[in-house]
């Protein structure tokens, strides 16, 4: 067989195998956000309230989660699906009554979708893992972002670092 066959042959499987590799990719993500669990998977593995908030985009009273005023050094990671969110580094005392970070872990640590009800526009903070209801971000937060990240201590699991 001529040389030139042999690697037109070994290229076309190269890049049959990327074709399908990047397929599998795909495919696992678009599973992960819109089959991750069922409604009845989570209400049974998620407390009432963690079910509340993250499956039904509902908000914890201030003054009231484990971890408005927590001070641990490690990660924050989804209750719902241990996907890393937040620092300790990064969380501040608000004042508020709910854990408040000026920054994600990394950009893109968390998704954000446009929330319109309550008749106010605001930012809505979710895991882009399962898609859980984290919080809410606000441009009141302090330098060098100006942003406050409200999440409800419901949606979060603390790891120590
Ligand atoms: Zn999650």
């Amino acid at each position: 067989m001529p040389t030139s066959k042999v690697r037109t042959g070994i290229a076309a499987l190269a890049a049959m195998g990327c074709l399908w590799a990047c397929r599998e990719v795909h495919m696992a993500k678009r599973e992960a956000k819109e089959t991750f669990k069922t409604d009845k998977e989570w209400k049974e593995t998620l407390t009432p309230e963690q079910y509340h908030i993250l499956r039904g985009k509902g908000t914890e009273n201030a003054f009231t989660g484990q971890y408005y005023a927590f001070k641990g050094t490690g990660t924050y990671l989804c209750a719902a699906c241990g996907h890393p969110l937040f620092s300790s580094q990064k969380k501040y005392d608000s004042g508020t009554g709910w854990p408040s970070f000026w920054e994600p872990l990394r950009e893109t640590a968390v998704a954000r979708a446009p929330d319109h009800s309550l008749g106010r526009e605001r930012t809505e903070v979710l895991c882009p893992v399962c898609g859980g209801h984290l919080g809410h971000v606000f441009e009141d937060g302090p330098p060098p972002s100006g942003l406050r990240y409200c999440i409800n201590s419901a949606a979060l699991r603390f790891a120590v670092q």
